[in-house]
């Protein structure tokens, strides 16, 4: 009788949780959505199961590792720059970042930090943040593990030999990346695994005031936004966008400060699955198509 109780539980917690995934979050993968079950000890009376998952609806579970935005109690958001650096884009970005005492996070190109490492060191210098965005901008997602190992050591030894220390956050090209790859690359090289959740599209050139507008309509507290330090129009875009940031009383920080920042969800009167926080990671899986990020 007990046994068939369990069963009974599990199937409905499996039904529950299935449920609720399928209504709130698209983007969670059969094998997360599966682990609080899994977790669950077989032998615990369901009684006790059930005063368990009430008090703690965090299963023991890994911090995520993926972040599209952060949950922050102040009004601080990271603005990134993809793809430099740029030999002259990126010091007039640097100029306009200081004469706005902001500090950004620029995930570069190893291939360009060869070239150009005494640029990087100047933005290490002026307290921005280099992060990782591969040796060439492959699509990680597509490539053996020994070929995106080999991309992000060298991208990792050259950021090093430019500013004197590794960097601690990746983004892959085109935000492309397999859930596998994100794990084994976290714990190889301490990585965390930066999206975002603004996007201006910068890359199409679509002009100053487009990539302004969309930059300001989309940021919340906590946004990571997403640009291009490659393109005119990015950085001529950025003084009147800095501005109208600040005049909403924005606050820049880097990612690795607004990850420093996080602050639990608030707790809402509904149950919700527990992967919520760590998928507010990737939005919908992979923005392949798009040359973002
Ligand atoms: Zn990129």
């Amino acid at each position: 009788m007990h046994g068939h109780h369990l069963l009974l539980g599990c199937a409905a917690t499996l039904s529950f949780t299935v449920a609720l995934a399928a209504q709130t979050t698209p983007a969670i993968t059969p094998a997360i959505t599966a682990r609080p079950i899994e977790a669950a000890p077989k032998a615990v009376p369901v009684k006790v199961q059930k005063e368990v998952a009430a008090k703690t609806p965090a299963l023991p579970k890994e911090p995520p590792i993926t972040f599209n935005s952060v949950h922050v109690d102040g009004p601080y958001i990271a603005m990134t720059f993809d793809d430099g650096p740029s030999a002259t884009l990126t010091p007039k970005l640097l100029d306009l970042l200081a004469a706005h005492h902001i500090k950004a996070t620029f995930f570069v190109i190893g291939e360009n930090v060869a070239e150009f490492p005494e640029i990087v060191a100047r933005a290490a210098r002026e307290g921005h943040e280099i992060a990782s965005h591969s040796w060439s901008h492959p699509n990680l997602a597509k490539m053996s593990e020994e070929s995106v190992r080999s991309q992000l050591q060298r991208t990792d030894d050259a950021i090093k030999s430019a500013i004197g220390k590794s960097p601690t956050l990746l983004r892959p090209p085109y935000g492309s990346i397999a859930e596998r790859q994100k794990r084994w690359i976290h714990d190889k090289f301490g990585y965390d695994i930066i999206m975002w959740d603004v996007d201006p599209l910068d890359w199409k050139r679509p002009g100053p005031a487009v990539v302004r507008n969309r930059i300001l309509k989309e940021t919340r507290p906590g946004s990571i936004v997403l640009s291009h330090d490659i393109h005119p129009g990015t950085v001529e875009a950025m003084p009147s966008t800095f501005d109208e940031l600040e005049g909403k009383g924005f606050k820049f920080v880097t990612v690795s400060e607004l990850l420093g920042m996080a602050t639990p969800e608030t707790p809402r009167p509904k149950a919700e699955p527990v992967e919520k926080t760590a998928t507010k990671a990737a939005p919908s899986a992979v923005p392949t198509s798009s040359p973002g990020g």
